[in-house]
């Protein structure tokens, strides 16, 4: 690692600090810099101004409507073959039923995605979102990531413009943020092969945003990819945020090495997980919100990372497949109590948020300040 010259980091800090945008370089020095507690301090000062002392989480929770999927990705420990004992779909009744169970301890968004099932009916998607709206209006459903929408409307025979529309109309909230991966093409061969390229991911977010609707969007880091990569698939994410202005928040994912095929052992360090919090929080300037997200990170990190430019913890998720699957070691889910607590410990005050990131209550104390 090296080492950045005190000199540079204050001119780069003083820039952000003025409110100036980063450019990719001073993004990569930032990236370089060995200081972990002075780019901690710059990222936290942008965040502070943003956000104030507030750090919020969502009450959510995860599932999968099948790991059946067409494609292989190197990288992806989930996904299953027909043939395969531990594959599964659910059916439509079953998702309703974890609905209601859901929304009876409080939950406000359902975040749903699945393998690129290789026979079910774009009925089955259509009944999927009907239904579960009609569980309860003010359930957010939060739902496909950009490979799936480009799967349904292949599927379909429809234009991804008149799917998302159709999806909209009927009660999808907001698309999920996965499969970013990395955006360069040899690292998404090494990785995703046949996955949708760079350009495809951002224009499924873009069609989505351009109909109104809002995305959170992620990068997933720590694998084949270079610091350039990283840089790079910020600045095309940064981009499509000037445009259309559709993301919510941006979501790193650290990678997680078990069952899958690429020949990386290890998930990112620490170190490399707060810094790249941070220097996300200073290069995208117009994101209002980063996540640390407690499922690969671990909430004691994801905790420290809120004083490294996350103002964000995710959410209670209650069952997580993807990330265990391929090895992380987190728990399945966390209670809200112990949200709160992480925040709150982190000398920050706790908000509950919701699908889009707007607060839903502050907590001062043991007491709700508010109930927006
Ligand atoms: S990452 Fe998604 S598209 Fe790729 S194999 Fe896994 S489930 Fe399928």
């Amino acid at each position: 690692m090296k080492l950045l010259l005190p000199e540079t980091l204050r001119a780069i800090g003083e820039k952000s600090a003025i409110g100036q945008r980063l450019d990719e370089i001073e993004a990569l020095r930032l990236y370089e810099c060995g200081d972990l507690n002075a780019l901690g301090q710059m990222a936290d000062e942008v965040n502070r101004r943003k956000n104030g002392d507030f750090a919020s989480y969502i009450l959510n929770r995860y599932f999968n409507y099948s790991n059946y999927c067409i494609l292989s990705c190197q990288f992806c420990a989930f996904s299953r073959k027909k043939r395969d004992a531990d594959g599964f779909e659910l059916a439509v009744s079953d998702m309703v039923q974890k609905a209601r169970e859901a929304l009876s301890i409080g939950i406000t968004e359902l975040h749903i995605v699945g393998g690129l099932h290789p026979s079910l009916p774009f009925s089955y998607y259509t009944g999927m979102i009907r239904e579960l709206k009609a569980v309860d209006q003010r359930l957010k459903l939060k739902c496909f990531t950009a490979i799936e929408i480009l799967h349904l409307a292949w599927l379909s025979k429809k234009p991804v413009p008149e799917v998302l529309g159709e999806f909209r109309s009927i009660g999808l909230d907001s698309l999920t943020g996965g499969g970013a991966e990395i955006f360069r093409q040899e690292v998404r061969d090494s990785i995703a092969r046949g996955k949708e390229t760079a350009e495809e991911y951002l224009d499924v977010h873009r069609t989505w945003h351009n109909l109104g609707g809002r995305s959170t969007c992620t990068m997933l880091f720590g694998h084949l990819e270079t610091l350039e990569d990283r840089v790079d698939h910020m600045r095309q994410l940064r981009e499509l945020q000037d445009e259309t202005g559709g993301f919510s928040g941006f979501i790193p994912l650290p990678y997680q090495p078990d069952n899958n095929g690429i020949p990386v052992k290890y998930s990112p360090d620490g170190f490399d997980m707060l810094r790249t919090l941070a220097v996300a929080r200073l290069y995208l300037d117009n994101f209002d919100h980063i996540t640390a997200y407690w499922v690969g990170m671990g909430l004691k990190l994801a905790q420290v990372a809120l004083c490294h430019g996350a103002n964000d913890l995710h959410g209670t998720i209650m069952e997580e497949k993807i990330f265990h699957m391929a090895g992380a070691e987190t728990p399945q889910m966390q209670t809200e109590n112990e949200m709160i607590n992480a925040i709150r410990e982190a000398g920050r005050v706790p908000v509950q948020r919701d699908t889009f990131y707007e607060p839903i209550r502050e907590w001062a104390g043991e007491k709700v300040l508010s109930k927006i």
